[in-house]
């Protein structure tokens, strides 16, 4: 399994000059099974880059597939949809993924409806696009050689989903946003993550400003509803509870600059060594591929 972050940014894309080294795009991951069939993590801004780089091979001509798994439908999951350009060449196939929240299929055709899209309709889009409700699925979603579990996770006022990917014994899990309520790991989170090679866990908060109830300014305190995310420190918690391999912190905050990533991820290196674990940390960043 290969795996490619495109998009590792939370909220909102950003394009300050400090920021670029983690990178500025809303979330987009690219994972490829051993045959190299596709699976798409999230549909933000990122997105739209991973589309241009598919357009050398058969998605350029019209002969490929593509398998998108949403863990919601807020705008930062699917605003890289629109610009996604495969979906646009006839004879590419679509296949898109969500669950939580009802009527999938209305709401990405909503996201296109004249009033924000010239494109209208997910029918003027040319290849041909299927969207599935995670709820009429029984048992695992199979992606050629990939088998994929989800589970539902807690996200403030509503929920979202978390996936995990398995081929050939090895394991990633993708949590793109969790809430680990009054400060208890949600259990379907760490169930999901167990002994996982690979866990990608959003980190928008540090532990100070989760504790103090969000950081200042956007989504900060004084925005309602602004929760339903959680920290560096709980990231690691879950890392650690599951038997997790590797930790990608993913999901920065948009104000958040590389170098304070960097010391943020360099302080829960120190915790973990400090406990005598073998977990390996990283900051999710932009570019950055991995092997499983
Ligand atoms: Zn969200």
């Amino acid at each position: 399994m290969r795996v490619r972050f495109w998009g590792v940014r939370g909220a909102l894309a950003t394009t300050e000059a400090g920021a670029q080294g983690v990178g500025g795009n809303t979330p987009c991951v690219e994972v490829r099974d051993e045959r190299d069939n596709l699976v798409v993590l999230d549909a933000g801004i990122g997105l739209y880059w991973l589309g241009r780089s598919l357009l050398a091979g058969p998605h350029g001509r019209g002969k490929g597939a593509v398998t998108v798994l949403l863990s919601h439908t807020h705008w930062d999951h699917i605003q890289g949809f629109p610009f996604f350009v495969p979906a646009y060449i006839a004879g590419n196939q679509l296949s898109i993924w969500g669950g939580v929240t009802p009527h999938l299929e209305d709401i990405l055709e909503g996201q296109l409806n004249p009033t924000y899209s010239p494109i209208v309709s997910l029918a003027n889009m040319g290849a041909t696009i299927r969207v599935n409700q995670l709820e009429e699925q029984e048992g695992d979603i199979v992606v050629g050689d990939l088998r994929i579990r989800h589970a539902r996770l807690h996200n403030g006022s509503h929920d979202c989903v978390g996936y995990r990917l398995e081929e050939g014994g090895r394991s990633l899990c993708y949590m793109a946003e969790v809430q680990h309520e009054g400060g208890v790991l949600d259990p379907a989170a760490v169930e999901l993550a167990r002994g996982a090679d690979i866990l990608i866990h959003e980190a928008y908060f540090t532990d100070e400003e989760l504790a103090r109830g969000g950081r200042e300014g956007l989504a900060g305190p004084s925005a309602p509803g602004s929760q339903g995310h959680s920290s560096y420190g709980q990231a690691t918690e879950l890392a650690l509870a599951a038997g997790a391999r590797r930790l990608y912190y993913f999901y920065h905050h948009p104000d958040r600059g590389d170098a304070e990533v960097e010391a943020l991820v360099a302080r829960q290196r120190a915790r973990v060594a400090a406990a005598g674990a073998a977990l390996e940390l990283d900051a999710a960043r932009e570019g950055t591929e991995v092997r499983i």
